[in-house]
């Protein structure tokens, strides 16, 4: 809470990434060209005095189901190897030599936090009609549904023409609360976001102007994400934060669990530029 104190602030500004979030490490990867090999996931890290061994599998399907094909699986040899991914995802991956004591509590122990989001399409923005209208920006409730957030583009201030229609953010929630909703099965998910916004702003209006499309997304039902974000339980801060960027011979550890912004862009940054200039004074 007190971090994110310190970073959500009405002073604090923040940046759009327009075209979405990837459009940021597309850009950063631009010049890697075919470096850069996707849909491989890490599976096993050795590493001796002169160098390190990563292994990998192929692709996961559209599904993101894991192919399982054994013969996909291969080595990558180098000097050294930044390893970037969740806490949550090293936990599956064997490390030989094994991780310092340290590392290994880090990675079975830190938290890792839950977000679930169901999203609904209607056919007007009839939240934005009215005496007590708004645009853009969010509620919170103590229905299940805790945050919503209506959506602040593609309106008349942008230039554009105005839609008659939006897709709402009808229910985001974190921790235990979204954990509930990954019980659900994606048509309950959408169900019951419907009756929690039907609570807030009348049965009939929501009921009438839902088109029928709804979508949801669970962080901690996803494959490769296998949790939202590493959010130290009191008392891991102090314990256990420090040794997750700690360099392990050749191997270097990035990811914003590495630093004080865990769940943010920011802190994905900081620390790539962290491990980068670590192993540039090495090279
Ligand atoms: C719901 C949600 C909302 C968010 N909202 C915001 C926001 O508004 N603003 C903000 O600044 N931040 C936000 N964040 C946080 C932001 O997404 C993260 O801080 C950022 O993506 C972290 O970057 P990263 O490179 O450290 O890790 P990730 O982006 O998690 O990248 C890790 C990569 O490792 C891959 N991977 C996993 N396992 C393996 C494996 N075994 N082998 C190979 N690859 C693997 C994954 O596929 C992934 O591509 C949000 C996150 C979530 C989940």
């Amino acid at each position: 809470m007190l971090v994110d104190h310190a970073l959500i602030r009405p002073d604090a500004t923040y940046w759009e990434l327009e075209g979405g979030t990837a459009t940021l490490t597309d850009a950063l990867t631009t010049e890697l060209g075919p470096v850069i090999q996707m849909g491989r996931q890490m599976t096993r890290r050795e590493q001796t005095s002169t160098g390190v061994r990563i292994t990998t599998v192929g692709e996961y399907d559209q599904d993101d189901v894991p192919s399982g094909v054994p013969d996909s699986t291969q080595t990558i040899d180098a000097d050294y190897a930044v390893i970037a991914i969740p806490l949550s995802a090293m936990r599956f991956c064997e490390f030989e030599p094994a991780l310092s004591y340290t590392k290994r509590r880090a990675v079975t122990a830190t938290h890792q936090d839950a977000a679930t989001k169901v999203l609904l399409e209607f056919k007007t923005r009839f939240w934005e009609e009215g005496e007590h209208g708004f645009r853009g920006g969010g509620c919170v409730t103590d229905n299940p549904n805790r945050f919503m957030y209506f959506p602040s583009h593609n309106d008349a201030s942008d230039g554009g023409e105005q839609p008659s229609g939006g897709v709402v953010l009808a229910s985001y929630s974190w921790s235990d609360d979204a954990m509930r909703w990954d019980s659900l099965t994606p048509d309950q998910r959408v169900d019951h976001a419907l009756h929690g916004m039907a609570d807030v702003f009348g049965t009939d209006t929501v009921l009438q102007e839902f088109t029928g499309v709804g979508l949801s997304q669970s962080w901690m039902q996803a494959h490769y994400a296998l949790g939202e974000a590493a959010i130290p339980m009191p008392g891991q801060l102090s314990e256990l934060h420090h040794a997750t960027r700690t360099v392990e011979g050749r191997v270097h550890f990035a990811g914003d669990h590495t630093t004080l912004k865990p769940a943010w862009i920011a802190g994905a940054v900081e620390s790539a530029v962290r491990a980068a200039l670590e192993v540039q004074a090495r090279t």
